[in-house]
């Protein structure tokens, strides 16, 4: 793969439209491209037969379709997990999660998910995130973020599905690479692109304030998360080290001008911790904090491995759910059961965090919290199936 090309994924459809006119060629071979690339799911120009051998030739020198590299692939025992470790032409490594969602779970139509990284490690430091504790490597480029969707989107197309949601939700925080992520959802939204409705993807923010508030000014439609973790200013501090400049008010307020702003309603992703966040007192908090702001509360029991965080007890995490459903808060429960995976903000990383060190050999991280001194080489092979 060359690094030096860029990649049509990360082009707004005008931004073709003039390439293509460069080359003397009329607009619309721009949407010929552009049907290939999005629709046919086309890996490469060659494939592109409508198009004249020229045009061909021209575009595949100064760009590439297929920026990602799947090095390993891992699939949830019931099937609707599968997680991906992509290279880079750089040789960076980031994870793409597809969710899937059959129809007696999804309200009655099928629901496919691509949940993508924006970012190779993140400096958001939150304590039970393995992504967080292995620090920020780079932000990654629009195109970067568009490939993993349309690496998912080949992978069900060879089953007869499409990709229905795309979520922000993997490594890295999205609005800390904002100018990458804000181009990446135009490009998966517009019409001309992938086509995906604005309602059918979502960002995840651990709480960037002033992202938040530029999001909201976008004239988009996109949902909403941010993991809150805890109703107060100590507690959210110690769980999510970077959130020290901003309050929990402050970031209702910012939860509160977003849902003004563009009338979508708001998701607080809540990662339950045993005996951190999960006590009837805080239960109690979160409602008098969540109340009235028409925000939906995620309560998600955390990875059971990040590094000596424990998952409540099945019934502690009903206990909480009854106090936040009593005092008037909607909530829902990722519940996993065996190889269920959940999907909060940098969640999805697997707890066997690999890293490519040589042709078939991996080094596999233990446990999200191991130290890199802790890591042991293995050979490569496919992963446990992560149940979070
Ligand atoms: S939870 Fe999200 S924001 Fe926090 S460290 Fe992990 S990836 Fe970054």
């Amino acid at each position: 793969m060359n690094e030096a090309k860029s990649s049509l994924l990360g082009l707004l459809p005008a931004e073709l439209d003039t390439l293509v006119g460069e080359f003397g060629a009329p607009r619309y071979r721009a949407d010929q491209v552009l049907h290939a690339a999005y629709r046919e799911l086309a890996g490469g120009f060659e494939e592109m037969r409508l198009l004249p051998a020229g045009l061909r030739k021209e575009l595949g020198e100064r760009l590439t379709l297929s920026p990602a590299r799947e090095v390993r692939r891992v699939v949830s025992d019931d099937g609707l997990t599968t997680k991906l470790l992509l290279e880079m032409p750089d040789g960076t490594l980031i994870e793409t999660v597809l969710m899937e969602y059959p129809p007696s779970r999804a309200g009655g139509r099928r629901r496919s998910t691509v949940c993508v990284s924006t970012q190779a490690g993140c400096a958001m430091g939150c304590v039970f995130c393995a992504t967080g504790q292995m620090g920020f490597e780079r932000n990654l480029g629009a195109g970067e973020i568009v490939a993993q969707v349309v690496h998912l989107a080949r992978l069900l197309r060879a089953r007869g599905e499409h990709v229905t949601n795309v979520v922000f939700m993997g490594m890295g925080e999205p609005l800390a690479n904002y100018a990458a992520t804000m181009r990446a959802v135009r490009i998966l939204t517009d019409p001309r692109a992938f086509g995906l409705g604005q309602r059918h993807v979502t960002i995840s923010t651990v709480g960037v304030i002033r992202g938040i508030d530029r999001l909201a000014e976008e004239g988009l439609q996109v949902g909403l998360a941010i993991s809150l973790h805890a109703p107060n200013d100590a507690l959210r501090r110690r769980l999510v080290p970077t959130a020290g400049p901003h309050s929990v008010r402050e970031l209702m307020a910012a939860a509160k001008r977003y849902f003004e702003r563009t009338g979508r309603r708001v998701t607080f992703e809540y990662a339950l911790i045993a005996g951190e966040n999960d006590s009837d007192e805080t239960a109690r908090e979160l409602v008098r904090l969540v109340r009235g702001s028409g925000a939906h509360v995620n309560l998600i029991p955390v990875n059971p491995t990040a590094g000596g965080f424990r998952r409540p007890s099945r019934q502690r995490v009903l206990a909480f759910e009854r106090i936040l459903r009593e005092g008037g808060v909607n909530c829902t429960v990722r519940v996993e059961k065996g190889t269920e995976i959940s999907a909060a903000c940098g969640q999805l990383r697997t707890d066997a965090a690999a890293e490519v060190i040589g042709e078939g050999e991996v080094e596999v991280m233990e446990g999200a919290f191991a130290r890199p001194s802790a890591r042991a080489k293995r050979p490569l092979s496919p992963a446990p199936s992560q149940s979070r």
